[in-house]
């Protein structure tokens, strides 16, 4: 092994190195080198795949890339020591208001919203109540949240981390009977609203009528731009969205908006404190000051734009695939969530037998390797726009065509 003293003979035997490192192993603030070294390409060194993301805001796929605005304002933010108080209220003031909300804060994504807005409004501004989660059997809290059947379908497991008990409803009647001294909360979810019997307005006028809070969760419901605070506007007392899916923002973080005792209930149950259940779900100050920057930047860009370039985009790959005999394509707008242009490639299973899934495979098995959307066991495959860097639809298109053309009759 090689010892310091000798790393410094060898290094000070070259002449420029023994020059530039003069009094050596002094770790000044001129050590780090924040600014001033390039990136390394660390995925690139462990030789992981890459894509083109023609999929759209999946965890799975890392989500969404940051602008440079967010980048740059998460490597101005790591140069600084500031209290984690400080900042989340700092930025959780600049954060309600825009989104019309009496206090906001930056949370560990959308999921992380919940459980910290949930823990809130059991526990009040209560610390010894905090201490007791998720045990709330003679604790004096409150126990249940209620919520529609068909709203409950994968992300409603947030509120259990809390040891609340969920109560599942359908109509208007059978919510009015679910009603009773424990009911803590009433949670809805933005994405199901087509499918839910209960609206979001009469969700809230019930709620309200009983005292009771109310949580929105609207995680992927950017565009449109007004979802921000529409929400907040309508009256529910809590709203949590996703940073790392349309607004670009650290994936690992998110944002819990709402009034103002409910937001201070909730930072009571997260970090820096702990002895909770919130204590893992810390947002460092790069992720806060990163969904600021982020959720400003979205706010101010030109959305029109935005979605005029989508249709190109969409209409770009459509038009290249145009004509090859056996294969459609019609353009769509998912209703609520993620809520842009996207393309869906459909045939004629009587003539050219592929799934979607395969079809899939060898869009990511070629190069550029190429993530789309093709659900198992359907004959189809959809193609998001809003995820592609610039100049992607073209090779999306060219790629596509490539692929369509070798198995069309
Ligand atoms: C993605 C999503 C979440 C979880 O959000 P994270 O930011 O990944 O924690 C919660 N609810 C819905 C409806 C979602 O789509």
């Amino acid at each position: 092994m090689i010892t310091r003293r000798k790393l410094l003979k060898k290094l000070s035997a070259l002449p420029l190195l023994g020059g530039v490192l003069g009094t050596p192993w002094v770790f000044g603030k001129s050590s780090l080198p924040i600014q001033t070294v390039p990136g390394r390409n660390v995925i690139q060194e462990m030789g992981l795949r890459t894509f083109i993301n023609a999929a759209g805001n999946y965890t799975s796929m890392t989500a969404s890339l940051m602008p440079q605005e967010v980048m740059a304002a998460i490597n101005e933010a790591a140069k600084h020591y500031v209290l984690l108080e400080d900042l989340q209220d700092a930025v959780g003031a600049k954060i309600a208001e825009h989104c019309h909300a009496e206090a906001a804060m930056v949370t560990a994504g959308c999921w992380s919203a919940i459980v910290l807005g949930t823990a809130g409004v059991l526990t009040g501004n209560d610390s010894k109540k905090a201490s007791l989660l998720p045990f709330l059997e003679e604790s004096g809290m409150k126990s249940e949240i209620i919520l529609q059947k068909s709203h409950a379908n994968g992300y409603h497991h947030a509120l259990t981390n809390t040891g609340a008990k969920l109560i599942l409803v359908e109509t208007r009647e059978e919510l009015e009977a679910a009603i009773n001294d424990k009911t803590a909360m009433m949670w809805y979810l933005n994405r199901e609203t087509p499918v839910g019997q209960i609206n979001h307005e009469e969700w809230i006028r019930i709620a309200k009528k009983h005292g009771i809070p109310t949580m929105n969760d609207i995680a992927a419901d950017v565009p449109p731009v007004e979802n921000l605070w529409k929400y907040n506007d309508m009256g529910f007392d809590l709203v949590a969205i996703s940073g790392g899916k349309a607004l670009c923002g650290p994936q690992s973080a998110g944002i819990l908006m709402g009034k103002k005792d409910l937001i201070a209930a909730a930072r009571l149950n997260s970090p820096p404190r702990g002895g909770n259940i919130g204590r893992g779900n810390k947002v460092n100050k790069e992720e806060i000051v990163g969904m600021l920057v982020a959720l400003e930047t979205f706010i101010k860009r030109d959305h029109q734009a935005y979605w005029r370039e989508w249709e190109r985009k969409v209409a770009v790959i459509a038009k290249e695939i145009e004509g090859i005999p056996g294969f459609m394509s019609e353009t769509f707008i998912p209703e609520i969530a993620n809520e842009n242009p996207t393309l869906k490639v459909t045939w004629d299973k009587s003539k050219i037998s592929l799934t979607g899934k395969e079809l899939g495979e060898r869009l990511r098995k070629g190069s550029p390797s190429i993530e789309t959307i093709s659900w198992e066991g359907e004959d189809y495959i959809r193609v998001a726009v809003f995820t592609l860097n610039p100049g992607e639809e073209n090779v999306v298109a060219s790629r596509l065509k490539e692929e369509l053309s070798a198995v069309s009759p």
